[in-house]
């Protein structure tokens, strides 16, 4: 072999198991490559076998949380995270890394050139031998996977909670509009707006490409009731909506969603409301709503809904935070006021925002009628968090281009651009915030234990590429994803797997 073949790019220090999962019974330990397997052999008495399907090493991890990112690997195992290694401090930097740039790995007694390997993301297998200190490496099943994730960031899928996307998920359940995007994670039935039955839509729709939740919206309950007319509903019929509301809020949805501002939804008055609020606190679920007006009443809209919520104590999700039009963007400061002292006061309130500043009445037009410096503010705010407001029909049509580029739009313009947002606090915003909202105990991390809902995405090449003319030009940079520990997305290309779970 080799007399490079028998250096180690080593160990010593190596990274640290920081959460011990169930297979992998070290306390404390290192991490490193080793190229030589004979030499692995030598050092190792005690290797300890480990079952991962996935092993994605040298990325920086972003564990959702908002806390600094870390280099290290993670393991999948099943549908699961099994492990989680950071680096320890002090390692000797650069040792994953190889020299210059180019990396050599020996392969079956064949020796494997491998140029510009920190910059290439790859998936080569072996020889490449995982230490857990610096005698006793994992043993790793033939069939594993290894991505080496160098330069990539490594999070957890993004959850969308606000989309309208029905009607494409009945055309295209891979769904690859949304996972070219990092999303893993997705709720309908937005602006009053759900299907009849949401057990008869998931029998309808069969296996999805991304986990998916669906809100009961009153637009729906109103149909099923009174029809499309916008009139006030009877004490009888208010009675009739609660009772579907329960039964579908008893099924799993995850709350009831509102547009006061659309027909016939419109006809709802406060009181109204209250009585539906009450039904979804007692479910302990979320409220979702697009206010009575977004522009000229808004103000006076927020406080509606803030009165709903103070009668109720109902959780509340304010949807795509804006004020719309020129003459209302002064309004911003006001609302953001009163939405954060609604907080203080103890409201349980969050707001979720997208990455454009244009609405999709807009579409078609060259208006902007959202001021940046507004929706900059608002993406800045603690209690505010990312959703795309996604419309997407049948086969893919969309009507704004946020349907197939928000989520990398807020990693390449806010982020990386114009810097008003740490990476770390966007990829909360897109993950454990929205998780915890809507009571995702088991997403929205990176810990042993959670789903493996696992993003791999370059954070210099993420970009969105939709615009007002082409709308459903999809995002890139984007390089593997993860639903349920299945690979959607495979060095770039999504693999068409249906490996969504209903939430
Ligand atoms: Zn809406």
């Amino acid at each position: 072999m080799a007399e490079w073949n028998r250096r180690q790019f080593l160990l010593y220090g190596g990274l640290s198991l920081v959460t011990v999962g169930t297979a992998v019974l070290v306390s404390k330990g290192a991490f490193a490559f080793e190229e030589s397997a004979e030499t692995a052999k030598k050092l190792s008495p005690n290797p300890i076998p480990v079952n991962w399907d996935t092993l994605i090493w040298n990325g920086k991890i972003i564990d959702g949380t908002g806390a600094p990112l870390f280099l290290g690997a993670l393991a999948i195992e099943g549908d699961k995270i099994s492990a989680l290694f950071r680096e320890k401090e002090g390692a000797r930097p650069g040792r994953l890394q190889g020299d210059n740039g180019q990396f050599s790995l020996a392969e079956n007694e064949q020796v494997l050139q491998v140029e510009n390997y920190d910059s290439a993301i790859s998936d080569i297998r072996e020889p490449l031998t995982f230490w857990a200190d610096e005698n006793t490496p994992f043993v790793l099943p033939e069939h594993c996977k290894i991505i080496n994730a160098a330069g990539r960031c490594v999070t957890p899928g993004f959850i969308d909670v606000h989309s309208h996307n029905e009607a494409y998920l009945r055309t295209n359940p891979e769904a690859e509009l949304r996972l070219t995007q990092g999303i893993t994670t997705q709720i309908g039935g937005n602006c009053g707006n759900s299907v009849p039955s949401i057990t008869a839509f998931r029998k309808e729709l069969g296996p999805l490409g991304l986990n998916y939740s669906q809100l009961v919206g009153y637009r729906n309950l109103r149909n099923q009731v009174i029809g499309d007319s916008a009139r006030k509903a009877t004490t009888d019929e208010i009675d009739k909506m609660v009772a579907l509301l329960e039964a579908e809020l008893a099924d799993g949805a995850p709350g009831f969603s509102v547009a006061l501002e659309y027909h016939p939804q419109t006809a709802i008055t406060t009181q109204e409301l209250e009585v539906y609020a009450r039904v979804v606190k007692d479910f302990d679920k979320i409220l979702a709503v697009h206010l009575r007006s977004e522009s000229d009443g808004l103000l006076e809209a927020f406080d509606e809904v803030l009165s709903v919520a103070r009668q109720t104590g109902v959780a509340v999700q304010y949807g795509h935070v804006k004020a719309l039009f020129q003459a209302n963007w002064s309004k911003h400061s006001l609302l953001m006021e009163r939405f954060n002292s609604a907080i203080a006061e103890g409201i349980d309130l969050w707001g979720d925002v997208y990455a454009y500043d244009f609405s999709s009445w807009d579409f078609g037009t060259n208006r902007v009628s959202i001021s940046e410096a507004n929706l900059i503010d608002t993406l800045q705010q603690d209690r505010i968090f990312v959703g795309s407001d996604s419309g997407l029909y049948e086969g893919g049509r969309v009507n704004h281009p946020r349907a197939c580029g928000n989520f990398p739009r807020i990693l390449a313009r806010y982020v990386r651009d114009k810097e008003v947002l740490s990476l770390e606090t966007a990829i909360a915003k897109m993950t454990s915030l929205p998780a915890r909202r809507f009571r995702f105990h088991d997403r929205g991390t990176l810990a042993v234990g959670q789903k493996a809902d696992v993003l791999v995405f370059d954070p210099e090449q993420i970009q969105d590429r939709a615009t007002r003319q082409q709308p459903g030009l999809i995002s890139t940079g984007i390089d593997y994803l993860f639903v349920n520990g299945i690979e959607t997305i495979s060095a770039s290309l999504p693999t068409k797997a249906l490996a969504g779970q209903w939430l």
